[in-house]
């Protein structure tokens, strides 16, 4: 089997491996750089009305032939690891020829991201995998494991073919609410791995301060009992594992868990997925309505939903009246200076801010300390941390271990064993 690592092998986003067996070629993500050739924040908006031609020359596309719109296919599937886009987010210029295989929860959420995130990743041919289900592409074997990541119904992909084991570990950690997985799978490892691509977001960066989801969950207890204006959570409304240590949270302090139509919107397709995730209508949970939002669902013809929120709509007065018992789901956007402008005395409230830090800029922070509102990161990594990734790879003993979404990969060997450096676009054969 060959395998070609066409971005990744140096840089975190932007993943594309392709795989080619005897008679077969798969891919697996099709990803958004997160950083361009400088190492700067990629610019997605960039790509808007270049050709595929211009975008494989910039290198925004990877060179892998028969997978665009403008050829022949000639790949035989894409296989989708999780909902984030640098995962996934230039799927829209392959050709919808090729299936993809994607996890219902990952494909809800892709669904959710196009309608109120202005991102058109139509998914038209699409296969829906499941946990320890595998399935035969041509020559290839594939079984996906369901992993623990801040991506819901995230996977890691077990690959056979040519008498070869191919692991790819996708993005994936031990200390969130499914951190069970890398237990069991520790425990009971795929074996006789020949190659093992590892992700390592998390070498080089600082150590962190919640080690897991559970102790996020604890801090926020805390500062709902100590507060007395509105507080802010300030989160992806895709991280669920997140939102469920915030509702949680708010019941064990009788707070409202406020939050908005988009959140509502996916809260209520990955309830479809699992019975466990909070929903707008349950205990202590209110949605407020943005024009904004509203308009967007709306649109793409889900009014209907807007009269079923509605029954737990929550307006600005209730909001300023209860104020000192609500945790609201915000972030840095056009509508959060609204929502301060509209609050009465907004002094004092705060933010528990539950992203990664990098996201928070010098003219937010400068905008809260006008106001008098506070700033508390509270967070804990979607990435697995040194001692997890040491001990996968010890469990997995791959023959070797290839560096992926990463920017540490020179510093792999001096952690792990068998490490294979690689280059993007170079092809190595297991
Ligand atoms: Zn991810």
């Amino acid at each position: 089997m060959k395998v070609i690592i066409h971005r990744g092998t140096k840089e975190i986003g932007g993943s594309c491996v392709e795989l080619i067996a005897d008679n077969s070629r798969i891919l697996i993500d099709l990803g958004m750089p997160l950083v361009d050739s400088k190492k700067q924040p990629f610019d997605s908006k960039s790509i808007a009305g270049k050709s595929i031609d211009e975008l494989k020359t910039e290198k925004t596309l990877p060179d892998v032939k028969g997978l665009y719109k403008d050829e022949e296919p000639q790949i035989d599937a894409i296989l989708i690891s999780h909902s984030h886009l640098d995962h996934y987010g230039l799927l829209d210029f392959a050709n919808d020829k090729i299936p993809v295989y994607i996890s219902r929860g990952a494909k809800e959420l892709v669904d959710a991201t196009n309608i109120f995130l202005n991102k058109n990743v139509q998914l038209s041919n699409t296969h829906i995998i499941k946990h320890l289900s595998p399935f035969h592409i041509k020559d290839f074997k594939i079984t996906p494991y369901l992993v623990d990541h801040s991506a819901f119904d995230a996977f890691a992909f077990f690959i056979e073919a040519d008498n070869k084991k191919v692991f790819y570990s996708g993005d994936f950690r031990g200390h969130g609410r499914k951190g069970v997985l890398l237990k069991k799978m520790i425990k009971n490892p795929p074996v006789n791995i020949d190659c093992l691509l590892m992700e390592g977001s998390m070498l080089g960066r600082n150590e962190m301060v919640y080690k897991d989801e559970t102790e996020v969950e604890a801090r926020i207890v805390e500062i709902l009992k100590e507060q007395n204006n509105i507080t802010f959570l300030f989160s992806s409304s895709q991280n669920i594992d997140r939102l469920v240590s915030a509702y949680r949270a708010c019941l064990q302090t009788d707070t409202t868990f406020v939050i908005d139509i988009y959140t509502a919107f996916i809260l209520q397709k990955l309830g479809e997925v699992s019975k466990k995730i909070p929903q707008f209508d349950w205990k202590n949970i209110r949605v407020k309505f943005f024009n904004y939002h509203a308009e967007k669902l709306a649109g793409v013809g889900h009014k209907e939903l807007l009269y079923i929120y509605n029954r737990r709509k929550i307006d600005m007065d209730e909001l300023n009246e209860k104020k000192n018992k609500v945790l609201m789901l915000a972030r840095d956007n056009s509508i959060f200076p609204q929502i301060i402008r509209n609050i009465n005395s907004p002094e004092e409230a705060k933010i528990i801010y539950s992203m990664w830090e990098g996201y928070l800029t010098d003219k937010f922070k400068n905008f809260c300390r006008d106001k008098k509102i506070e700033i508390e990161q509270v967070h804990t990594s979607g990435h697995a941390v040194l001692n997890d990734l040491q001990r996968f790879a010890k469990a997995l003993s791959p023959k070797c271990l290839v560096p992926i979404h990463t920017f540490e990969a020179a510093r792999y060997s001096d952690f792990f064993e068998n490490v294979k450096q690689m280059n993007d676009a170079e092809p190595f054969t297991i």
